[in-house]
């Protein structure tokens, strides 16, 4: 792999940019409507000036039909290590579980931590009930369930590991708000389910809460999830730029993409600190491919961010502000056409033929863009922490049985070593042991937690060694351990529901 590329690095890069050198981005077609989308864009973007140089690499179906479960292979890692730039028409992942998400794969590999997804409403040359709307929604790209961390632990029950961090949050969060600065951007709102993650959840929470001062100038609220997507379907005008994690993120830009008018049109950025992707936020749509009737405007607009993201901001306005003369004018793929309102119905390759004849206007209704050459958003690395006191005050054992809470409590006691008491077992969460409730459903899998009964004390390896001794010997199942610990003496562990 290449040196790593730090951010004062991506600045010289920008350097060689303006001295005309052409920017070598790597390419891939994709599946179904990809090549096709793909094709008209670059054709745009080579006549709207565009200084870039293309190095093309497969990916996607053939690939994983080749037998790369990965859906990408060694010469295109390469290329992408490189240029360092990705410009990529949308794939399709082969039905079935052997195959992982290239997607999520490249984001991952290369760290590309924020995902920026504008949604913008432009009416009344694209229908949508949000005459406003104008919301990015910048969703954390690496954790959260996302991680992919999937086990079945018992018959009935299967998990999913949601994981949050600290440094990546501080990093969505920091980006979000200098996003907004750099594009002068008046609030941010984060969106968070804290109320029942408090652990998670309440992080990314607390971590917006903490960097929200730094940045005086720009308004900020929280929103519970739910309500938040309820309230950004129905009054998408009244947010600005959200910052959220990752599955919300994703969820809450397809509403937004959907309620814009046509999730054909919404553009999406995938940044890092060494390298970025640009992609449309739709599939490969596979219903309308070979066709020539897909909408490349998503995949245009992706390319517009990735002219700005690499400091050629005159062929983006160029390209974008054609763009909205082209919408205004009447031109529009079936996605987006209505009879009533007398536009033309256009293939692909005629949008893009009808965006080229425009290169140079600007839209006379909707506002023209205009992107400034150093609106360059610089985010420092993670920052590790001065570790905290860390004290394990007791254990969560995670049970297959099929048994009752009171059944299983006399096992457990009996296995307990004299310095931990069993204090609870829960079922899916819910405290069924002491004092459950006799109409709570319970599966085959239980959480059986041990505190140490001198708090002042730590928990041992010896004693934990004797407890699975006499877990075993008692024929329980174990099927995974949780340690429970305090951080400069508080818990690092949520109550069970009712305890
Ligand atoms: P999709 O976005 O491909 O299609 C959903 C609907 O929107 C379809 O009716 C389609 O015709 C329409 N549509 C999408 N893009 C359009 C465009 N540019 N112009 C006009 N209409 C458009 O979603 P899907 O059907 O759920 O997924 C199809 C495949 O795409 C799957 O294999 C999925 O895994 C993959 N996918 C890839 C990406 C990506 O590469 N970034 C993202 C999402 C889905």
């Amino acid at each position: 792999m290449n040196a790593p590329v730090t951010p004062k690095d991506l600045r010289k890069f920008k350097v060689i940019d303006r001295a005309e050198a052409a920017v070598p981005v790597t390419v891939a077609y994709g599946d179904g409507i990809g090549p096709e989308i793909m094709k008209a864009c670059l054709k745009v973007l080579t006549a709207g000036k565009a200084n870039l140089q293309y190095e093309p690499i497969e990916i996607g179906e053939n690939v994983y039909l080749s037998g790369q479960t990965a859906g990408i292979g060694e010469e295109a890692w390469e290329s992408l290590r490189r240029t360092k730039v990705f410009f990529k028409a949308p794939i399709t992942t082969p039905q079935g579980s052997g195959y992982k998400s290239l997607n999520v794969t490249v984001r991952k590999s290369l760290g590309l931590f924020a995902n920026i997804r504008p949604s913008v409403s432009y009416m009344p040359f694209v229908p949508s009930k949000h005459p406003e709307m104008d919301v990015v929604i910048i969703r954390e790209n690496e954790e959260d369930l996302y991680a992919g961390i999937e086990h079945r632990q018992t018959d009935e029950v299967f998990q999913c590991l949601k994981l949050v961090s600290r440094p990546g949050t501080e990093r969505i969060v920091r980006y979000a708000f200098e996003y907004a600065r750099a594009n002068g951007r008046r609030k941010v709102s984060c969106f968070s389910k804290d109320n029942i993650m408090k652990l998670t959840d309440g992080l990314f929470h607390q971590v917006f809460d903490e960097i929200a001062p730094e940045y005086p100038e720009i308004e900020t609220d929280h929103w519970i999830i739910d309500i938040g997507a309820a309230r950004l379907a129905a009054k998408p005008e009244q947010f600005d730029v959200i910052v959220t994690s990752n599955l919300y993120g994703d969820i809450i830009s397809d509403i937004a993409g959907e309620i814009s008018g046509s999730v054909g049109l919404g553009p999406s950025a995938n940044i890092g600190s060494h390298c970025a992707m640009f992609e449309a936020i739709h599939g490969s749509a596979p219903d309308i491919a070979g066709q020539n009737v897909a909408n490349p405007s998503g995949l245009l607009l992706a390319g517009v961010m990735m002219l700005v993201h690499i400091g050629q901001t005159e062929a983006a306005e160029r390209i974008h502000n054609a763009w909205l003369r082209t919408i205004e004018e009447g031109f529009h793929t079936a996605d987006t056409y209505h009879a009533g309102l007398q536009n033309k119905k256009v293939t692909t390759d005629e949008f893009a033929e009808a965006v080229i004849a425009r290169l140079g206007e600007k839209p006379q209704k909707l506002k023209p863009v205009a992107y400034k050459r150093d609106a360059e958003i610089t985010v420092p690395e993670p920052v590790r922490h001065k570790p905290h006191v860390k004290k394990q005050v007791g254990i969560d054992i995670f049970v297959h049985a099929d048994t009752t809470p009171d059944e299983l409590a006399e096992k457990l006691k009996s296995a307990a070593p004299e310095c931990l008491d069993l204090v609870m077992i829960s079922n899916r969460g819910v405290k069924v042991w002491p004092n459950g409730m006799p109409e709570t459903f319970c599966t085959d899998h239980w959480r059986c937690r041990y505190m140490m009964r001198d708090q002042d004390q730590e928990l041992q390896m010896p004693e934990m060694l004797k407890l699975f001794e006499a877990l075993g010997a008692a024929r329980v199942d174990v099927i995974k351990t949780e340690n429970l610990c305090t951080f400069d003496g508080k818990p690092g562990y949520s109550l069970g529901q009712g305890q």
